[in-house]
């Protein structure tokens, strides 16, 4: 037997029921099944040719049988099918439940219940409404905040970080007292502190492409505070196959983008940029900064489309793609138009399942250092107090420069390395440093291949050395 999980709308065709039972080896036997047992929804399910509607689509556990083999996608005892008819109307993204609200929580809602685009039946919805934030860092921190303050009524947070020092300029959902705890712990409790009302759903681990599908599964809405590449695509991927709205941000020095992706309305992001850039061209926040205050900004443009598609009120941003700088203080806004050649949420997709992101992004971690000679900072010291000779270059940007640095280094930014390689001799024994050790290795790959034979790199860069060497030498 195969049970058919049928939405809020169709169940009053079907006696009620949630999910029925029925047998079949296929999609379409599966179907015909359903009707036989309830009559009353062939005409919801099925037009006048007996071809399923357009706007009904059918999931075998947690896959469209459309990227499967459609009608005849066979299914087995134990599998699961859904029906997901789209949503007549708006852009609403919530479930057809509504949730009633306590005296307190009227009181608490005041200032929303009295505007007429929210009211009691929109902070009825936003109650019933459950969102998933993925990362609780600077995007996800204002995130989390206003939708909890909002009222959203389930909250889901994936992340598996430690609060750090350096999180405390843009992470507001953390205080100083947090640091070293557990992200996901101190925010639940700061959130139920916030609103004790919101339910706050902690996934305690990385997103990867085995968890993702069942993470996203009991979700309305995902809204993607991640800072790397391999997550944003499998956030998008996985939003796209469950047919979830993904409300997207990202973040660089005082640059931002918004978006709401939303494959069944507009484009995906894979619409909009279908492949990475390669690994290394873009830096990421921990390498390239970040203004504190820019996360706060595009996490509440996110949290206000978050609530606009819970009310199904307003423009939300499908199809467009909100360009911030905050340095000018100047929003733009660009078209997005859906790819009829997208791999995911095209008509012919190549990508039918979640695929291995890291390797998608040329995401290796160990593939820089893979080669590269090293030397540790203890190895250092020791070359310094021995008074060997040999020449110390320090391949970061001046402005790094003027928070450490050792006097004696030559100091060459690895983007003018090239330019400035005939200031080092080969004959000389060379160790290159950076912040800690990303940018050294590349340079010593540089300087290897310029034939360069007696160059290392320093293993944590002048960070490791600030740790474990020199106490009192700032770490950044
Ligand atoms: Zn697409």
């Amino acid at each position: 037997m195969v049970k058919i999980l049928l939405p809020t709308p169709l169940r009053p065709y079907a006696g009620g029921a949630a999910s029925v039972e029925v047998s079949g080896s296929t999609v379409a036997e599966a179907l015909a099944g359903l009707v036989a047992q309830h009559d009353g929804l062939r005409r919801h399910l099925f037009d006048e040719a007996g071809r399923l509607r357009s706007f009904v689509n059918v999931y075998k556990n947690e896959e469209d049988v459309r990227y499967l083999e459609k009608d005849a996608t066979p299914v087995a005892e134990g599998d699961a099918l859904s029906i997901v008819p789209s949503i007549a109307g708006g852009s609403t993204a919530a479930p057809p439940e509504v949730a009633a609200l306590s005296n307190d929580e009227i009181r608490r809602y005041s200032r929303h219940l009295i505007m007429p685009e929210v009211g009691l039946e929109g902070q009825r919805k936003l109650k019933a409404a459950r969102v998933l934030a993925i990362g609780t860092g600077g995007l996800g921190s204002p995130l989390s905040l206003y939708l909890a303050a909002a009222g959203v009524g389930t909250l889901g947070l994936v992340d598996f970080d430690v609060v750090d020092d350096s999180n405390l300029q843009r992470q507001v959902l953390f205080g100083t007292r947090d640091v070293g705890r557990p992200k996901l712990q101190a925010a639940a409790e700061r959130l139920k502190d916030l609103n004790p009302n919101v339910d706050v759903v902690r996934f305690e681990e990385r997103l990867t492409s085995e968890n993702a599908l069942a993470i996203f599964r009991d979700f309305d809405i995902v809204a993607d505070g991640t800072d790397n590449f391999p997550t944003r695509y499998l956030v998008n991927d996985a939003c796209v196959l469950t047919g979830k709205p993904n409300v997207y941000a990202s973040i660089f020095r005082f640059e931002g983008q918004a978006s709401v992706f939303w494959a069944q309305k507009g484009p995906c992001y894979r619409c909009l940029y279908t492949e990475p850039p390669p690994a290394g061209l873009v830096p990421s926040c921990a390498e390239g900064g970040v203004l504190g205050i820019l996360p706060g900004l595009l996490g509440v443009l996110q949290a206000t489309e978050v609530v606009k598609l819970i009310l199904g009120t307003g423009e939300p941003l499908i199809g467009r793609l909100l360009l911030v700088d905050a340095l000018g203080m100047r929003f733009r806004e660009l078209k997005l138009r859906k790819n009829p050649d997208c791999v995911v949420c095209g008509p012919n997709p190549t990508v039918t399942k979640l695929i291995d992101y890291e390797a998608f992004c040329g995401v290796t971690p160990e593939a820089p250092a893979a080669g590269i000679p090293e030397i540790s900072v203890e190895e250092l010291k020791d070359l310094r107090d021995r008074g060997a000779a040999f020449v110390l270059v320090d391949v970061r940007e001046p402005h790094e420069i003027a928070i450490s640095s050792f006097p004696e280094s030559v100091k060459i930014p690895l983007g003018t390395l090239a330019q400035n390689v005939n200031r080092l001799s080969t004959a000389d024994e060379i160790v290159v440093h950076c912040k800690t050790g990303g940018r050294s290795a590349r340079a010593v790959q540089f300087l290897r291949e310029a034939g360069f034979k007696k160059v290392r790199n320093l293993a944590g860069g002048i960070n490791r050395w600030a740790e474990l060497i020199d106490p009192s030498m700032p770490k950044y």
